[in-house]
């Protein structure tokens, strides 16, 4: 049994400047892909050769230029084509996350897996493996015979769902059963910081699937949340439920659908939850510390491009405006080209000094000799801030650092993308979390040992790529909105304009059944 595997796997925020490209992907081809996914192969049966294509995974980001698409698109397909032309394949294994955004393109695992559909033709199984934060739309649910994704966030059982996909496929291959399957859009879009499968509803809703599975006699049901930071049709909840009895498949959906849809006004932050300005003045006016702030809108782990200054500016603003002297550490911005600016020179400023010299870029490697001394640093977004550079250091994934302190509020910047995740890491750049009044991290629920470090904490409404605030975000395309009640508590004007273009909380989807909210539809199986 020849089973070919590839994929492409990356979450990547449409509303993010950063574009993810040749450097941002760790791809694996040929052994590396048989060594990686043939693992599964032994559980599954002896006679199983690996034809590997290529796979190409990044972390979170921006869209996907065309140029590194099409790359890894010459080389899939042209495997793909080399491998049918030369002794066939029986089945195709995808791994995909499912909410890659494509400059130019709506819904690239979609055509993807249409593509692959169309080289192999309608008798090889497609089983793909997924992240539950994607998407399915309805090209990807048509062209594959079985979809399955996580069943855990923070995902914990990635193996363990690539392993099903493989199982599944294994067996489409040998039996060749006659497979109904059943989707059902479900008309909410969430922010993973709203979905976590530890807390409720979260966790009873996922908890579900392995007694509906057992109950219905499925092979397999699986749930997706959809991906909120992209403008596209397919960016919604769904829900896959696959079988060899029709009515079962079908049942087990609906059963799901509803259980989904009924717990649509328990969804809620993971964490306590405030706009900027609020969330400063607290942590401002708190005695506990160290006081966490989460600048979510610009979360990497998510999306977020790492270099957003509107919550630091605001921060500062208002420290400075209260004459604090609280020990902060903000952390952390990407400034891929450090610059400063110089002193303005006698007359072009009035005599003032201020902010009116040239701006000249640094490398990275030059700061360390600017230590003690006090600079204007231009960041990104046009921040200045006037700090001194304390301290250099080299963070793993940052690369080159810089602790810039104004008085006692400090800075870091890096030369690359990153996130500050673990005391270690902290205390890598010469921060002792101990030791702060007010830590600012870019993420959304705190990491364990953040958490645990924690003496209070604010997920912060920051707006980024991956603003939390869905209502504010400049959708177009969406063909499911959450319902408004969801968002009662900041529905903006152009969500209430949006709803009523859409004719109240009406649904139309493009292939679907009309449909209100309150009631899921199903789709036929294939
Ligand atoms: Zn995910």
């Amino acid at each position: 049994m020849r089973i070919a595997i590839g994929g492409l796997h990356i979450e990547s925020s449409e509303f993010s400047a950063y574009r993810s490209s040749f450097e941002d992907f760790r791809v694996l081809e040929g052994e590396g892909i048989v060594e990686r996914y043939g693992i599964y192969a032994p559980e599954v049966g002896d006679a199983i050769e690996i034809v590997p294509l290529i796979h190409a995974r990044a972390l979170p980001g921006g869209p996907v230029t065309r140029e590194f698409f099409d790359a890894w698109g010459a080389q899939f397909f042209g495997l793909l084509d080399e491998a049918l032309s030369e002794g066939g394949v029986d089945g195709v294994l995808l791994y995909v996350h499912g909410a890659a955004s494509v400059i130019g393109m709506d819904d690239p695992e979609g055509w993807i897996v249409a593509r692959v559909r169309e080289m192999v033709g309608p008798e090889v199984p497609i089983a793909c493996a997924m992240d539950l934060h994607g998407n399915v739309s309805d090209q990807l649910f048509d062209a594959a015979d079985y979809l399955t994704c996580y069943r855990t966030a923070p995902h914990v059982d990635e193996a363990e769902t690539e392993m099903r996909a493989f199982r599944a496929l294994v067996r489409l291959v040998e039996e060749r059963p006659h497979l109904h399957r059943a989707k059902v859009d479900i008309p909410i879009l969430l922010p993973g910081e709203k979905t976590s499968t530890q807390v409720e509803p979260g966790a009873s809703l996922y908890g579900m699937l392995e007694r509906v599975i057992a109950e219905h006699g499925v092979w397999d049901a699986s749930i997706w949340m959809g991906y909120p930071w992209a403008d596209q049709p397919r960016c919604h909840g769904a829900i896959v439920t696959e079988g060899t009895r029709a009515k079962e498949v079908e049942a087990a959906a609906r059963e799901i659908a509803e259980a989904y849809w009924g717990a649509r006004h328990e969804f809620a932050f993971v964490g306590p939850t405030e706009h900027e300005e609020p969330a400063i003045a607290a942590a401002l006016a708190s005695s506990a510390h160290p006081f966490f702030l989460s600048d979510m809108g610009d979360n990497p782990g998510a999306g977020g491009f790492d270099d957003t200054t509107g919550f630091l500016r605001k921060l500062h603003e208002a420290y400075r405006a209260a004459g604090s002297e609280k020990h902060v550490a903000f952390a952390s911005v990407y400034v891929p080209k450090p610059a400063v600016r110089a002193a303005g020179g006698e007359g072009d400023d009035g005599g003032t000094g201020a902010g009116t010299g040239a701006v000249m870029e640094m490398p990275f490697e030059a700061l360390p000799m600017l230590l003690g001394r006090e600079l204007t640093f231009v960041l990104p977004h046009g921040f200045e801030l006037t700090a001194t550079v304390v301290r250099t250091f080299v963070d793993a994934m940052g690369g080159e650092g810089v602790v810039l302190a104004d008085g006692n509020f400090k800075v870091l910047i890096t030369q690359a993308r990153t996130q500050f995740s673990t005391a270690r890491q902290f205390e890598n750049a010469g921060i002792e979390l101990g030791e702060e009044d007010i830590v600012v991290v870019k993420m959304g629920y705190l990491e364990p040992e953040l958490s645990a470090a924690a003496a209070d904490w604010i997920m912060v409404l920051t707006p980024g790529a991956v603003d939390q605030d869905l209502v504010r975000l400049p959708y177009e395309h969406l063909t499911h909105p959450s319902p408004p009640s969801t968002d009662s508590t900041s529905r903006s004007p152009r969500r209430s304009a949006w709803c009523e273009a859409m004719g109240g909380c009406v649904v139309r989807g493009r292939a679907h059944r009309k449909s209100t909210c309150g009631e899921a539809f199903i789709e036929e199986g294939i």
